[in-house]
């Protein structure tokens, strides 16, 4: 977040004579209380000031990059979800292969006629079964696909940096986002990929 020139002066005033009321800024800026108003609500509602009442502004002495971490960490990922692509165990490679290339997704999340999630198929998985000449068009993906107990995914209300955190960690490029069900076994309710979070890094800067 870039602060203006006013705000800039706001946030010295603080960090030298805080606690401070707003009074008293507006009085140094030579300036009316009303006028400042959007500013300082700008600089709490951002963390940068925090305010007491009776006693006045603060400075919250965090540093900016602690500021957008406490932002990111109230993340949830339902919140970010995308349209999970969802196939059947029995669908052939072929048409797992023609599915990936329609939806433009690089990964697919596959269930069993129950509903329930079994497996992820992604487009190595795909092209390694192609290459190794397994015939595409009869064998179907719950052959190839990586399975429980090596599944990795995530519970809606889980956090988007706990998803950042395991894409990274096991080298893998989208989660799915899953409820559990009275059978025990998952439903794939979402998708969370790398593109979800380059998406928010970028919303960063338009905020
Ligand atoms: P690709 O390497 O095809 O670009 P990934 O890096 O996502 O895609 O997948 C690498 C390997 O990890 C594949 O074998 C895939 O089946 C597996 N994989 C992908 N996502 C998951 C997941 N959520 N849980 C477990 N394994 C996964």
């Amino acid at each position: 977040m870039e602060l203006s020139k006013r705000q800039q002066q706001i946030v010295e005033i603080v960090k030298n004579n805080g606690p401070i009321t707003g009074e008293h800024i507006a009085e140094r800026l030579s300036l009316t209380r009303a006028t400042l108003r959007p500013d300082l609500a700008i600089l709490t509602m951002s963390g940068i000031l925090e305010a007491r009442p009776r006693v006045g502004y603060y400075y919250s002495g965090k540093p900016k990059n602690k500021l957008i971490a406490d932002q990111l960490k109230q993340y949830i990922v339902k919140d970010y979800a995308s349209h999970p692509v969802v196939v059947k165990s029995e669908m052939t490679i072929y048409d797992a292969i023609c599915t990936i290339f329609l939806e433009d997704v690089s990964t697919l999340f596959v269930i069993n006629n129950d509903g329930d999630f079994m497996g992820v198929c992604s487009r190595k998985d795909l092209l390694r079964a192609s290459m190794i000449g397994e015939d595409i068009h009869t064998m179907p993906v719950n052959i190839i696909m990586t399975r429980m107990p090596n599944l990795h995914f995530v519970l809606e209300d889980e956090r988007v940096i706990h998803a950042a955190n395991l894409m990274i960690e096991k080298e893998i490029d989208s989660l799915p986002i899953v409820t559990k069900k009275e059978n025990g076994k998952y439903e794939v309710k979402g998708r969370v990929s790398k593109t979800t979070i380059s998406k928010i890094f970028v919303s960063l800067f338009n905020e």
